[in-house]
């Protein structure tokens, strides 16, 4: 009976000593296999260039291959949705910008809360757009197009990534300060819009700067002006729209990084250093300043940060996109 008990006593200690290094080696080992960042928009469009970009320098910090996944539709909320419900395990994360901001008041039915389902690990990175046409649009320059626009507005398209795209929000405040209404074409991310305009299939976007700063200084595409008060330095020949005429015309996009709701908090700090060290790294901070994009803060790439900013901006655009009326069933 001793000998059976000294036994049993025995295995249950070492079975609880087992149990600790498990559970230490389940924390300690995150990630232990690659890690799949989420991207709303097609390959190839300025969501996606700016998460591979980060990919490679947190995919080294982290010890294990970022590998980025791009699940469309619906202006980002399938992808919002597949990641909502993803496991909670820091193996999905998931970059988005402020269509997560945009959506609750722009879909009616929406199968995940921005505030609820998702923990936040910081904010990425502040992206001007730029209005373009294809090359051959017969408009030189913003008051060309806008003549253009008048005597021809059947005729001229305008490419969007869908309702809750930054594109698409760009392009509604384009069309209320002109007022007039375009026909719009949405795409599945303005990487494939991009394309299109390129080929000609489409006259006219409004695109970041993270995908259009090469296309510019290439002469591959028109540009009528930039969507920041004050000029890029990577484009100083662009007027802003606001000084030509469109008063207070301003987008900056911001983004943010998040994961499931539920992912341990330790998993996420390393998440987030992971992604710190990223939005630091010499190469990274170099390519965002020749696409005029700024890195944030190092206080606004914390989970605080981004949720607070987050909050503000589901507060700021419910109401304006309520009063305009646009929302999808
Ligand atoms: N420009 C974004 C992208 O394709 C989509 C959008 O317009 O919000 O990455």
């Amino acid at each position: 009976m001793r000998v059976t008990l000294k036994r049993w006593l025995a295995s249950g200690l070492a079975g609880l000593a087992l149990a600790a290094v498990g559970s230490a080696s389940a924390q300690g080992a995150f990630p232990d296999k690659p890690i799949v960042l989420v991207v709303p928009f097609a390959a190839g469009g300025p969501t996606d260039v700016v998460a591979r970009m980060i990919a490679i320098p947190m995919g080294r910090a982290l010890g294990q291959s970022v590998l980025v996944e791009n699940t469309v539709g619906a202006g980002g909320t399938i992808a919002s949705q597949r990641v909502a419900r993803a496991a909670p395990n820091g193996h999905t994360i998931y970059i988005h910008h402020m269509g997560m901001a945009t959506a609750p008041a722009l879909y009616k039915k929406l199968s995940f809360d921005p505030l609820k389902d998702f923990e936040y690990i910081g904010q990425v990175v502040d992206v001007p757009m730029t209005m373009l046409a294809r090359k051959d649009f017969p408009a030189n320059n913003l008051q060309e197009l806008l003549a253009y626009i008048k005597a021809n507005k059947d005729k001229v398209t305008l490419a969007n990534a869908g309702l809750g795209a930054v594109s698409h929000l760009c392009g509604l405040l384009f069309q209320t300060q002109i007022e007039v209404d375009l026909n719009t074409i949405p795409y599945k991310g303005t990487g494939p819009a991009m394309n299109d305009l390129l080929g000609g299939q489409v006259d006219l976007l409004c695109d970041q700067t993270t995908q259009t700063v090469p296309m510019i200084k290439e002469g591959r595409v028109k540009v009528y002006g930039v969507t920041s008060l004050k000029r890029l330095a990577a484009l100083p020949n662009v007027p802003t729209l606001d000084e030509q005429g469109l008063k207070g015309f301003e987008v900056k996009v911001w983004h943010g990084m998040y994961a499931p709701k539920g992912t341990p908090q330790p998993v996420i700090e390393k998440i987030n250093g992971a992604l710190r060290a990223a939005m630091q790294d010499p190469q990274v901070k170099q390519r965002l300043a020749e696409l005029s994009s700024d890195v944030p803060p190092l206080d606004k790439i914390t989970p605080e940060g981004l949720r607070t900013h987050l909050e503000a901006e589901i507060k700021k655009w419910g109401p304006v996109i309520r009063k305009a009326g646009i929302y999808a069933d």
